[in-house]
């Protein structure tokens, strides 16, 4: 059974969620924890959180994935920002454990001047400070355009992460279809051959969660423009590919593309009708 869902608004919490899910026929979703340009994050409220474990129960929705906010950029030249993305990451992850066993994607972050190895290894140590090895929520990497100096636009960026961190069975990796083809991997003409170089560098194994975006740009343009399946330049026939791929087909799927509500549960509908049972 394919697995999709949206990113949905967390303003009323997490039963509403689970109401927009059902209205969209989703069966997973993704949310912000908290602003995307950060600040503090409401309350947990205990009550929304045990109702919603039901409802998500009833429903089948699952996984849940939350997306930290984009400010967080742990590997920041500024100590204060990355000293932002330590407090907020570490409160995101206690929030988490009221959902256990979940999804946590944030995206490596940008090196600014300080070249690549500097922004890797700020990110690694964040991780090891933060990551506990009895905590339920897997942290994903995103897979990104490589748009400035954002690191995690090639598969060997977030490998050098990967290796680097102490308790490396927390962490995986979410790829954004839109970013990959932005960074120039070709999922229209070369599916499989993306597929086997990620599986060589980091391994399917590492991988948890896809977003499903087509792009406004052509491959390799390094933009990170997000457009509707099929209204870009991947196009619907490699999205019907993508899916039903043998190695993707069991992931859950995430729309992060300009769209309301309605236009969700219409992307939904149209991948579910191009899902091979
Ligand atoms: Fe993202
Ligand atoms: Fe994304
Ligand atoms: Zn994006």
């Amino acid at each position: 059974m394919l697995r999709i869902g949206c990113h949905l608004s967390s303003a009323k919490g997490y039963v509403s969620m689970a109401e927009q899910a059902k209205v969209i026929g989703a069966n997973t979703f993704q949310f912000f924890t908290r602003n995307p340009r950060g600040g503090s994050a409401k309350n947990i409220n205990p009550e929304d959180v045990s109702e919603f474990l039901i409802l998500a129960e009833n429903q089948d929705i699952t996984p849940i994935l939350a997306h930290a906010p984009y400010t967080l950029n742990a590997c920041s030249a500024d100590p204060n920002v990355r000293d932002f993305a330590f407090r907020t990451m570490q409160d995101d992850l206690l929030r988490m454990e009221y959902t256990p066993g979940n999804f946590y994607n944030f995206h490596p972050g940008s090196h600014v001047k300080q070249g690549v190895d500097t922004g890797i290894s700020f990110i690694s140590q964040m991780l090891n400070e933060i990551l506990r090895p009895e905590q339920s929520t897997t942290v994903l990497l995103e897979t990104m355009a490589g748009k400035g100096s954002e690191i995690g636009g090639t598969f060997e960026e977030l490998r050098q992460i990967l290796d680097l961190i102490q308790y490396s069975e927390c962490v995986g990796v979410c790829l954004d279809t839109c970013h990959i083809w932005d960074g120039g991997y070709d999922i229209v003409n070369h599916l499989d051959e993306v597929l086997m170089h990620f599986d060589q560098i980091i391994g399917l194994d590492r991988l948890k969660a896809i977003h499903l975006n087509d792009s406004q740009n052509p491959l390799g343009s390094h933009k990170d423009r997000h457009a509707r399946l099929g209204e870009g330049y991947i196009g619907m026939e490699a999205f019907k590919r993508i899916i039903n791929h043998p190695s993707l087909r069991n992931l859950p799927f995430y729309l992060e593309t300009p769209n309301d509500l309605d236009g969700y549960a219409r992307e939904i509908q149209m991948m579910r009708d191009a899902y091979i049972e």
